[in-house]
C-alpha cells in the first residue's frame, strides 16, 4: 500500500536509536557526526512530522491531516519548524545538565516554562470512555503544533515524575535514552550500533597487542 500522497516516503527516523522516551528521541534528531559537526534529522516542518508518526509521537492520519496543513500554511509550517527547532535545544541544554549533575542555567528554565505553558493552553479535563476525568489535547488536531506539544509533555512528564533519574547519555554517540534495566547498568543507547562498535574496537585493539 503506498501510504504517501506525494513521493517516496521519508524516513529519518531510521537513523535514530529509540531512546525510549519522546523528548529524548527529539533531542536524539540532532547529534554530532566524527568530523564535530552536526547531522540534523529534521531539516523542515516535513522530516519534523514524517519523524513524529514512525516514531509514533502521533498516528498516520494525524501526520496526514499536518502535513495537508503544511502545505496549504508554509509560513506557519516554517514558523512551527523554528520553534520546535529552539525548543529541541532548550530540552538538549535542560536533560544534559540534569544528567550531568550541572546547575541548569535559568534562562533554560525559562525557557522551558515558556514552552510548556505555551502547551498547557491547549488542555483540557474531560471525561474518558473509562469514565475518569483526564486532562486531553482540546481541538489540536489540525494544529501544527501538536507534535511538539506531546514531546514537551513527555518532557515535563519525566521532570514530575523524578523519572529523569533513569536517563543516561551513551558515551559513543551523546544520545540520550531511558536505562530501564533492572540493575541500571546499561552503557549504550543500543547493543546493537555503539556497543557492538566498542566490542568491536576492543577486540581489534587486542588483536594488534597479541
Ligand atoms: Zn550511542
Amino acid at each position: 500500500m503506498n501510504r504517501t500522497a506525494n513521493g517516496p516516503r521519508r524516513k529519518p527516523a531510521a537513523r535514530l536509536t529509540d531512546g525510549g522516551n519522546h523528548a529524548l528521541n527529539f533531542i536524539n534528531s540532532c547529534k554530532k557526526d566524527r568530523k564535530g559537526g552536526f547531522i540534523d534529522l529534521l531539516t523542515n516542518y516535513f522530516s519534523l512530522n514524517s519523524w513524529a508518526e514512525q516514531s509514533k509521537l502521533i498516528d498516520w492520519n494525524t501526520s496526514l491531516v499536518l502535513e495537508h496543513e503544511a502545505k496549504c500554511n508554509p509560513p506557519e509550517a516554517e514558523l512551527c519548524y523554528a520553534v520546535a527547532r529552539g525548543a529541541r535545544n532548550t530540552l538538549d541544554e535542560l536533560f544534559n545538565d540534569l544528567v550531568a549533575g550541572r546547575e541548569v542555567h535559568p534562562l533554560i528554565t525559562t525557557r522551558f516554562n515558556d514552552q510548556y505553558n505555551n502547551m498547557r493552553q491547549h488542555l483540557r479535563y474531560q471525561p474518558g470512555t473509562d469514565g475518569q476525568i483526564r486532562q486531553y489535547f482540546f481541538d489540536m488536531e489540525e494544529n501544527l503544533n501538536l507534535p511538539l506539544y506531546l514531546i514537551i509533555a513527555q518532557a515535563a512528564h519525566l521532570l514530575d515524575t523524578g523519572l529523569w533519574r533513569q536517563i543516561k547519555k551513551c558515551p559513543a554517540c551523546g544520545s540520550l535514552f531511558m536505562d530501564t534495566s533492572r540493575a541500571h547498568n546499561r552503557t549504550w543507547c543500543s547493543p546493537k550500533t555503539c556497543g557492538s562498535i566498542k566490542k568491536s574496537q576492543r577486540y581489534y585493539r587486542l588483536r594488534k597487542v597479541a
